[in-house]
């Protein structure tokens, strides 16, 4: 039915974590909710200032530049973006046009066209007063990351899936916390629909505030786009909003072109050339998220749905190398460690809304990895092993020993099993005929009985022997 290919490019802001703001020396606290506090003449832009570069801004972004792949234009300088609007104190942005400081790169195989260096605009806010707008500037000046794709991106979700990637690996490098509710990263997304000869008008979609909305804007767009064209109608170049309520795009104003912002160099600032900043060179990175993902998956072999639950959750992560630790190499035992911890603790972190009080301890963390042995020399089941790391996550101790005093280790002495088989055999005569007479669910029943019995600590293949062994003599 839908013919049309959409063709999405992404426009990602990124508020940048440094102590100070892009051209001066007023503090960068994006959780400073006391208005107008975090200001200075500078970024207040009273005549007569004079702005000076933060070099731990160039270097996030020249990090991030890296991290993407991306080329390091040796020679940068800043430029202003001309445009008036009540949240910009200059009446123009300090930004990046002609040479951004990344060039090319990709992320998880989105091309990106470009990386620059602008400052963040004040916050209005319409919902303090009736009739009037409030202006904020502690977020004027803040660093702020751009960064535009190639328009490759082919659906709502491949385009969540960037943002959510971008998020992670700005989260990486510690150059952003990247929270979109708080709006330290936001996304524009430009959308276009087209089939055959009929060639699509590029639409702008701006201020899409989380990933759900991102998707939902960009699906809704191409639907509506899809609509208006099979109507015979034209698609206006245009920029349109999210209404949250109504969780439809709606318009707002006639797109500008680049030209009407009169971009010209920066005269205050000076240009700089990269390589000759001791600063900016033999930069390192950490490990990124892909790289971790593939070296979860050579070195531990797990699933790539569990290796997620660790790439995105430090602590997690933390927890499971240092379990892997003392593992060492039992690959094994270290998958059967991720299996108790991606299918019950997380569950269990949930239910209680919070990291299991001990999860850093370093007795516990060695116990747990003593539970995933056990697990795979089969002495405790999956249960008891669940049941058992769950324990000490939460109160601390030692599993084998609590194992031990619960009577949960697993019971494989063939003599200790056997009174148990023997004692449930007498106690139920009715089932043991009807096992005898070929009907064959009697069985599984009487070995529920004495799993029962051994209070889940039988080992069931064990017990099913036992008692096909003394069922048919
Ligand atoms: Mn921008």
């Amino acid at each position: 039915m839908n013919a049309y290919t959409p063709t999405i490019g992404l426009e990602i802001h990124a508020e940048l974590k440094t102590n100070t703001k892009m051209f001066c020396d007023s503090k960068n606290d994006p959780d400073e909710k006391r208005p107008n506090v975090n200001i200075c003449p500078v970024c207040m832009s009273h005549p007569g200032t004079l702005p000076t570069i933060n070099k731990k801004a160039i270097w996030h972004v020249l990090r991030v530049g890296k991290a993407l792949g991306g080329k390091v234009s040796d020679y940068t300088e800043f430029e202003r973006k001309n445009y008036f609007y009540p949240d910009l104190p200059k009446g123009y942005q300090i930004s990046q046009y002609k040479f951004p400081l990344i060039s090319g790169g990709n992320l998880n195989g989105v091309l990106v066209t470009r990386v620059h260096l602008e400052e963040d605009t004040a916050r209005s806010m319409h919902d303090q007063h009736e009739h009037e707008t409030l202006v904020d500037f502690n977020r004027a000046g803040i660093p702020l990351m751009e960064l535009v794709t190639e328009p490759v991106v082919k659906s709502a979700k491949e385009a969540g899936n960037f943002a959510r990637e971008l998020q992670l690996l700005l989260r990486y490098l510690e150059a952003g916390d990247a929270n979109m509710e708080k709006g330290e990263m936001r996304v524009e997304a430009n959308i276009s629909v087209s089939k055959d000869n009929i060639k699509g008008t590029k639409v702008e979609i701006k201020n899409l505030n989380s990933f759900r909305v991102v998707e939902k804007a960009i699906e809704y767009e191409i639907g509506r786009q899809t609509e208006v064209l099979e109507g015979g109608g034209k698609i206006v170049q245009e920029t349109r909003g999210w209404d949250e309520k109504k969780e439809v795009t709606f318009s707002q104003r006639i797109k500008e072109e680049s030209h009407d912002y009169r971009y010209f160099p920066d005269p205050d600032l000076p240009h700089l050339k990269i390589s000759e900043i001791p600063e900016f060179q033999n930069i390192e990175l950490p490990e990124l998220p892909q790289g971790m993902r593939e070296r979860y998956k050579k070195e531990y072999g797990l699933k790539d749905e569990d290796i997620e639950i660790y790439v995105r959750d430090s602590v997690y992560a933390q927890f499971f190398e240092e379990v892997v630790k003392n593992l060492l190499t039992d690959k094994e035992a270290i998958q059967f460690a991720s299996n108790i911890f991606t299918t019950d603790i997380t569950a269990l972190v949930k239910s209680e809304g919070g990291y299991p009080k001990y999860i850093n301890d370093k007795k516990v963390i060695a116990s747990f990895a003593r539970i995933a042995e056990m697990r795979k020399e089969g002495r405790v089941s999956s249960n008891t092993a669940t049941i058992l790391a769950k324990v000490i996550l939460l109160n601390g101790g030692d599993a084998e020993t609590i194992a031990k005093k619960r009577g949960l280790m697993q019971k494989s002495d063939e003599g200790e099993l056997a009174a148990i088989v023997e004692k449930i055999i007498r106690e139920n005569e009715k089932v043991v005929l009807e096992y005898k007479s070929g009907k064959e669910q009697a069985l599984q029943f009487l070995i529920g009985v004495a799993m029962k019995e051994s209070k889940g600590s039988a080992n069931p293949e064990i017990l099913r022997d036992l008692f096909k062994q003394l069922l048919t003599n």
